[in-house]
């Protein structure tokens, strides 16, 4: 059984929409209710599931962030 989680549980996830109100990136005001908690430290990369490693991004800027690979299948 894992001892840590990769979700954002309910009541962290709250505390998370509370003080971010709407996605974190600069200029953007996609409101909480639609966005993402993102690892602002990728679990993956040993980034713990708290508040202070948590941040609201929206869907269109969760798959922006940099260091997610995602092939380049219309670059130049
Ligand atoms: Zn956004």
């Amino acid at each position: 059984m894992e001892t840590r989680t990769r979700a954002f549980p309910g009541a962290l996830r709250r505390a998370i929409e509370v003080r971010d109100r709407h996605c974190t990136h600069p200029g953007c005001t996609v409101p909480a209710e639609r966005c993402d908690v993102d690892h602002i430290v990728e679990w993956s990369s040993g980034g713990d599931t708290t508040q202070a490693n948590g941040r609201l991004l929206c869907p269109a800027h969760n798959r922006q962030r940099p260091g997610r690979t995602s092939p380049p299948a219309d670059g130049p």
